[in-house]
């Protein structure tokens, strides 16, 4: 056979079998297919050496740049902090996808998602920590430096507490490996003033201490007004074209004092257009 018949011939027998798994995708999914079959996305999160080796990589140089970060008292991971230097010192990091994995649930919840079934699942499963982040905070710990997580994951009131989903987050970072008490643990709505935009909290952290890293698998961990839905106190909706801007404007410190973990399967990059 003549090879641009052949090569015809092949690209015709998989068109042929791309569409036959295409039209038994549904079926395949209703009888409990595996996620990696439905959703590349998550299964790289469950199941890629890959994923492993960047968060390893992300965490060590982390590590490696903590005892630089404390000594250099002129440094701040947040733009705007300055005069910082007799302050203690602080990082900031997430909680979803940056210190717990929550990719067990994002392949089984039944969707739409919903914080509330977040918090159920988190309260009926152990925390699985991202690679190396365990090591990172007991470094940082050796080196007196302060461990603040904020999360998104809401406070929604109950009779008698105020904010229930707080002990599934205290639990969940200590399962995880890293003990913590509530005072370093920060929900949004936890107080009237702490909506989606974290900004607001870090800045609330930067009062007390001088942030030397910020460590998140969103845009918002490290950057103000990056959601499709502006919250305050931003006014204007963020597009991918102003998320990228910004991602060049604050170039100097991806890498050094920002450090950024792969999140596919979520994030306020899904909704921006
Ligand atoms: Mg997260």
């Amino acid at each position: 056979m003549a090879p641009t018949v052949y090569l015809l011939s092949r690209f015709a027998a998989c068109a042929l079998l791309l569409s036959a798994c295409a039209s038994s995708s549904p079926d395949a999914t209703d009888h409990g297919a595996s996620p990696k079959a439905t959703n590349p996305a998550i299964a790289w999160v469950q199941t890629a050496a890959e994923y492993d080796a960047i968060s390893r990589s992300v965490y060590r140089a982390a590590q490696d740049a903590l005892p630089g970060k404390v000594a250099d008292v002129s440094w701040s991971a947040l733009p705007d902090q300055t005069d910082a230097g007799d302050l203690p010192a602080a990082v900031i990091l997430d909680v979803d996808e940056t210190v717990v994995s929550n990719a067990e649930f994002q392949s089984s919840f039944i969707p739409p998602f919903s914080d509330k079934k977040l918090d159920v699942w988190n309260r009926a499963h152990r925390a699985v920590p991202i690679t190396g982040v365990v090591e990172f905070a007991k470094q940082a710990r050796q080196l007196g430096v302060t461990l603040f997580f904020l999360t998104n994951r809401p406070c929604t009131a109950s009779e008698n507490d105020r904010c229930p989903q707080k002990t599934t987050v205290v639990q969940d970072i200590g399962e995880a490996g890293i003990p913590v008490s509530g005072e370093f643990v920060m929900l949004s709505a936890e107080r009237p003033e702490w909506g989606k935009e974290k900004s607001v909290r870090r800045n609330y952290v930067a009062r007390n201490y001088r942030v030397i890293m910020l460590i998140g698998d969103d845009l918002g961990d490290f950057i103000p007004c990056t959601r499709q839905n502006p919250v305050h106190p931003c006014t204007q909706g963020a597009t991918v074209a102003s998320r990228q801007a910004a991602t060049l404007e604050y170039q100097e410190y991806w890498g050094n004092g920002w450090y950024i973990l792969p999140n596919p399967m979520h994030g306020s990059w899904a909704s921006v257009k």
